[in-house]
């Protein structure tokens, strides 16, 4: 049988979010391949072999993928969430774009539930109405243009997703992400913070923007950044689908 390899997301933790078609593919794979706890989510059997790696060798692992799949084997690279969101599917096109036929090989990239949808699900509605998806991290570009879009995104109205909000390495960046939105938002405009969401560990909570600290991150956290016309209804947090 001719190799492949599949790109999928395993979703934000439950394995009821799991796709079947993700599943599917991971019946048919001899080989996972991933950075350490998503690799940590897949059941071992006989015939498939695991191979989790650190983070930040995304590059490495994707062209271990393709090597594998050249060489007959059937490789799922696993991602959390949704494989396109800050994750791995960009990584393994990065990868193909140095391989001499990148139609060669037999790609497929299967979507999952990402974050700040599991998360918004949670809260109720809060990406009702135009939003984004900001990754605040500084790994893959520099930290002066992520403060220009948060600024301008503000600026704009959307309601944001921000994805690694916050590690040890720059807890102060983080303050000031909040410092930003302080300066272009109303104090009232409301900030949800959700922890391991559809996990046993979840926890969120949604606050005012006056009451939001720094320490209601970490790198488990999704930040969903709300409107000014953002609002609760009961215990729900919604944004309506109209604006202006
Ligand atoms: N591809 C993933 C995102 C990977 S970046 C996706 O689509 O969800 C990793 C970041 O995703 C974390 O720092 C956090 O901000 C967010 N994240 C992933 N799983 C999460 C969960 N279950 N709950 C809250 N945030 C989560």
């Amino acid at each position: 049988m001719s190799g492949w390899v599949t790109v999928a997301g395993l979703g934000p933790g439950d394995e009821a979010l799991v796709t079947d078609e993700v599943r599917a593919a991971i019946a048919g794979a001899t080989d996972i391949v991933g950075y350490i706890p998503y690799v940590a989510r897949i059941a071992p059997r006989d015939g498939l072999t695991l191979h989790p790696t650190d983070n930040r060798v995304e590059l490495d692992r994707a062209n271990h993928a393709l090597d594998m799949a050249a060489a007959g084997r059937r490789v799922v690279v696993v991602s959390s969430g949704d494989p396109g969101v800050f994750a791995m599917a960009s990584a393994l096109f990065e990868a193909l774009e140095t391989r001499p036929d990148p139609d060669a090989s037999d790609i497929r990239i299967l979507p999952g539930i990402t974050a700040m949808l599991a998360a918004a699900a949670r809260l109720g509605a809060p990406l009702g109405h135009d939003f984004c998806a900001i990754n605040l991290s500084d790994n893959l570009k520099p930290w002066d243009l992520i403060e220009h879009r948060l600024r301008l995104a503000a600026q704009a109205g959307f309601a944001m997703a921000w994805y690694n909000p916050r590690s040890r390495s720059r807890p102060h960046q983080f303050a000031r992400a909040l410092e930003i939105l302080r300066e272009e938002l109303p104090e009232k405009t409301l900030i949800s913070f959700a922890r391991a969401v559809t996990t046993p560990e979840e926890s969120i909570q949604t606050v005012p923007l006056a009451k939001a600290t720094p320490d209601m991150a970490d790198m488990r956290t999704v930040v969903i950044v709300g409107t000014a016309a953002t609002r609760r209804v009961g215990r729900w947090v919604y944004t309506p689908r109209s604006a202006g």
